[in-house]
């Protein structure tokens, strides 16, 4: 049997607060993803010696591992955090201690139990709370993916990789998601992330040149 295609873990497409509808994913998946979390975490100026703090859901595990691997190969540390608000003295503490290079993943229920919001690291939002962070920039989950922002800051939108995912929006504006090589896991094809964005095309401000979601509402 072919090793790339052995199953990795059974991942959650996002959406309906981490209980997506659950999917398949394979070692060969997330070693694309890996190589993607890597231009993505670059793309926010993370690099040998930093730190960097996921803020995540358990059920995230396949979107997320991807980018811990990531952190991993840039020579960054990372830590990790719950995302919800009885875990949110974790991520104060983390903050304060090891000094993130970036914090990914912050969503309402963190800022709920924080204090204080610390804004020297670059901090990736999620929708419900990147209002409330002054310099923040996207940490958008989008189905088996995740849109990242990046040094263009936030009105450049979140990157989607284009090697692993086709982006398109349907007659409602809303984000639908398909695999761009048929052998992942899991085909998806053109699959409802409840997102409503505009897809930018063409070069970034960072450099990067895979497309970007950019919200349209919140
Ligand atoms: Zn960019």
């Amino acid at each position: 049997m072919s090793t790339t295609r052995q199953l990795w873990g059974i991942g959650r497409l996002a959406g309906d607060a981490g209980n997506g509808p659950p999917y398949r994913v394979s070692g060969d998946d997330v070693r694309k993803d890996f190589k993607a979390a890597i231009a993505a975490l670059q793309s926010l100026g993370v690099g040998a010696g930093d730190h960097v703090l996921f803020v995540s859901m358990l059920s995230e595990a396949a979107q997320v591992g991807p980018f811990e691997l990531a952190a991993s190969r840039l020579g960054a540390r990372y830590s990790s955090a719950d995302a919800q608000q009885f875990d949110a003295h974790r991520t104060a503490t983390l903050v304060r201690r090891v000094r993130p290079k970036a914090v990914l993943g912050v969503n309402a229920a963190v800022l709920a139990g924080l204090d204080e919001i610390e804004v020297d690291p670059a901090v990736g939002a999620r929708p419900d709370a990147i209002d409330r962070i002054p310099g923040a920039t996207w940490w958008l989950p989008v189905g088996p993916a995740v849109a990242v922002g990046c040094t263009a800051g936030r009105a450049a939108g979140g990157h989607v990789d284009a090697g692993e995912w086709r982006i398109e929006t349907d007659r409602e504006g809303q984000v639908r998601i398909s695999n761009a090589r048929p052998e992942r896991a899991t085909a998806l094809d053109r699959w409802p992330t409840g997102i409503l964005a505009s897809i930018a095309a063409g070069p970034c401000g960072c450099g990067r040149d895979d497309p970007r979601l950019v919200v349209t509402t919140t």
